[in-house]
């Protein structure tokens, strides 16, 4: 190579070659090095065509798969106990394209009602123009079945509901997903497989906002689909057509990030224990919605479906009072930033009529219980009596 110009020589010294080399050395990195490469690159057409015709392991193009997404999803399907996992670059993404995966024009969806706002857009607004109907019904109050047609194909719910950390009854669910021959999708964002693991209670495909308590550090935008071989095989070619694939930088740091989930996720229940029962007992607070409490009417069945003593790191309370005394309480917080997202290392503090649900119409908003005077905290790693002493210090500015 050095026999020739200049630019030649900058341009393939060092490149992808470099890894035949290494691939010779006594040792390997300790931890799996970003692979900051668009395509992989072939000796001869044979060698390429055995990867097409899987008669042969090998990556051909990121946008496929790529070594950072495959490391990670392993992570994730472990973690929930599935066969396999995908990697996309939102949590958005991942629910658009797995659910898109499974139902067709002239098909119908039974969710529940109370869900991420985007979600319930989608289902809502963006399915309608492909011709599938979404019926919205609270899978804890109704007789579900009544509302299952002969064109239904899927059953939706999350596992801790977003806002008011409803939680449904998964194995009950899974049962008549499998009676009447549906698909039962949960989106596991809230709770991660630290509290609730529902590939295990039956469920086929878990869904997640891996931008919250997987990513865990509000540094990356990201999303994952878990579930059994085949159904996870059908979600990869809607995958690839949509080009949707998490990027290497991205996987590189899930991943590293997924190394200390379970401590993080047991610490953020913890505190959040603390919190809601200080809460709970406050004269500003008409209402707390978690399902740690022994009051709330979720408890029984979160405890009978999650890991032993934990619900989470989301709280969300009524105050007595509205607008006026919700933007006092978000303006009185010295550290708990007011951010429209959660599950960061640090506790902050979200509105949902003002951000996730701002699309919803009043009458939408009443339904589902959510109203102008409701915050939701997303309780961090702090030491829990500094979290409890700012919030006390923000309730009694109101
Ligand atoms: N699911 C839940 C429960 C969420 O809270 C969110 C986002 O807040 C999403 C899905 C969407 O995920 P993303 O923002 O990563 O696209």
């Amino acid at each position: 190579m050095n026999d020739k110009a200049l630019s030649t020589r900058l341009i393939h010294n060092g490149d992808g070659q470099y890894y035949k080399k290494m691939a010779s050395y006594q040792s390997i990195p300790e931890v799996l090095p970003i692979y900051n490469t668009s395509v992989f690159a072939f000796d001869d057409v044979p060698s390429v065509d055995a990867i097409y015709d899987h008669e042969a392991e090998g990556y051909i193009y990121s946008r496929i798969r790529h070594p950072n997404s495959d490391a990670v999803s392993e992570i994730l399907a472990s973690a929930d106990e599935g066969e396999d996992a995908l990697v996309f670059s939102s949590g958005m993404s991942a629910i658009v394209i797995s659910v898109l995966s499974v139902v067709s024009p002239g098909d119908h969806i039974l969710s529940s009602p109370v869900l991420y706002g985007g979600v319930h857009g989608f289902f809502q607004n963006e399915l309608k123009r492909f011709g599938i109907d979404v019926t919205f019904v609270d899978f804890n109050a109704e007789d579900i079945e009544k509302y299952i047609r002969p064109n239904t194909k899927l059953l939706y719910t999350e596992t801790i509901c977003n806002p008011l950390m409803a939680v449904p009854d998964i194995p009950r669910l899974s049962q008549i997903a499998r009676r009447h021959g549906l698909l039962f999708f949960i989106d596991n964002t809230f709770a991660t497989s630290v509290v609730a693991k529902p590939l295990t209670l039956d469920a086929d495909v878990v869904l997640y906002s891996a931008t919250k308590y997987l990513g865990g550090h509000s540094d990356i935008v990201a999303g994952a689909a878990i579930g059994s071989t085949s159904v996870i095989d059908k979600i990869r070619g809607k995958l690839v057509t949509y080009g949707a694939i998490l990027g290497a930088n991205d996987s590189w740091l899930l991943a590293r990030s997924l190394r200390t989930l379970e401590l993080r996720v047991k610490q953020h229940s913890h505190n959040a224990l603390k919190v809601a029962e200080f809460l709970e007992g406050h004269s500003k607070i008409e209402k707390v919605f978690y399902p740690g409490l022994l009051s709330s009417p979720d408890h029984e069945r979160a405890a009978a479906q999650f890991s032993k003593g934990l619900f989470g790191g989301m709280i969300s309370v009524n105050l007595k009072g509205g607008e006026r005394e919700a933007s006092t309480v978000i303006a009185s917080l010295p550290t708990i930033k007011y951010v429209p997202s959660l599950a960061g290392t640090a506790t902050t503090v979200s509105y949902a009529a003002k951000t996730s649900h701002r699309s919803f119409s009043k009458e939408q908003l009443d339904e589902v219980g959510i109203t102008y005077g409701q915050l939701r905290f997303s309780i961090g790693l702090e030491d829990a009596e500094d979290i409890i002493s700012e919030i006390d210090g923000a309730l009694d500015r109101i």
